[in-house]
């Protein structure tokens, strides 16, 4: 049985549609794919109506979230929910407060641009983005490219809205604390995903996990293409100690990333473990 718990879509920033990516799926010999856009689960229903006959689909999210590190320092972390009612009020109350908030952010960042005499009208940003769309840098950076200041997104990244940069602003991203509680309060399961990618920037120490596992976190993503080898074997002690179901994914991004879906697996038991934690799982897993 071939397992992997980690993918993206088109609806968050894989390049497969929910439906070519189920279809990319059962062409790579996958018995079991999760699909976990980034903070939406907008892509489930054509997931599952799309699913091909012998492929299994296990619905999830990754979830954007920081964690405080010993020394007090704010690390990115990304958290995957799986087989959580995404009409949990919980979580719909925190996505629209991100999204929120977000949105003031973006002001924010564009009052800094405007003090400089940059001609960015965060109204007209906003406006143009749908509804429900996370506003972020991406649409500043398109603002500047056709206000003629910078000459690409990429430029505009570098030169003023990339970490450090003069106008960049820190997202207010959950604290992966409450975001482990509201999976489960949500009857979900949650994963810490790639927490040894270190050329993402800083990562968590051991004692972090120590306290998500206190926190109801249920389980460690240790095989992931960004894991080193020696991560990987402190990483599945680690879980051991803890009592952590251990996955691993490709973290598949189709032509974004060169990860292949299949590239990194979870063994069947883990899977297992991971739909017993779930509540009603039956109703929860999908076959096609
Ligand atoms: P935000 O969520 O507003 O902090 O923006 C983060 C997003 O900006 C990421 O998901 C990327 O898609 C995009 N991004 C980050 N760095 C760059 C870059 N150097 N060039 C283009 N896009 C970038
Ligand atoms: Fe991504
Ligand atoms: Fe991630
Ligand atoms: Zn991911």
């Amino acid at each position: 049985m071939r397992i992997d718990l980690h993918a993206h879509s088109s609806v968050s920033d894989g390049t497969d549609t929910p439906t070519q990516f189920v279809l990319a799926a059962a062409a790579a010999g996958l018995d079991v794919v999760a699909l976990t856009d980034h903070d939406t689960t907008a892509g489930w229903a054509e997931a599952v109506a799309a699913l091909p006959a012998g492929l299994r689909l296990i619905r999830g999210a990754e979830f954007s979230c920081v964690a405080m590190d010993s020394e007090g320092r704010r690390i990115s972390v990304h958290l995957l929910g799986y087989l959580f009612d995404p009409t949990s009020e919980i979580i719909i109350a925190e996505q629209s407060r991100l999204r929120d908030e977000r949105r003031s952010r973006l002001r924010a960042m564009a009052a800094r641009m405007a003090m400089d005499g940059f001609p960015v009208d965060p109204d007209a940003v906003l406006a143009a983005l749908a509804p429900d769309a996370p506003a972020g840098r991406p649409h500043l950076a398109r603002a500047l490219v056709s206000a003629g200041i910078v000459g690409s997104v990429d430029e505009a990244f570098q030169r003023y809205l990339g970490a450090g940069g003069p106008y960049y602003i820190a997202r207010a991203d959950t604290d992966v604390r409450t975001a482990v509680r509201m999976v489960r309060a949500a009857g979900g399961v949650p994963v810490l995903a790639h927490p040894a990618a270190r050329r993402r920037g800083p990562v968590v120490d051991p004692a972090v996990i120590t306290e998500l596992a206190a926190e109801g976190l249920a389980g460690v993503e240790v095989d992931h293409p960004d894991h080193g080898g020696e991560d990987r074997a402190a990483l599945r002690d680690l879980a051991a100690a803890l009592d952590l179901v251990i996955t691993g994914s490709s973290d598949y991004h189709g032509r974004n990333k060169t990860v292949s879906l299949g590239q990194e697996t979870t063994h069947p038991e883990a899977l297992e473990r991971i739909e017993d934690l779930a509540a009603h799982s039956h109703v929860n897993t999908v076959t096609g």
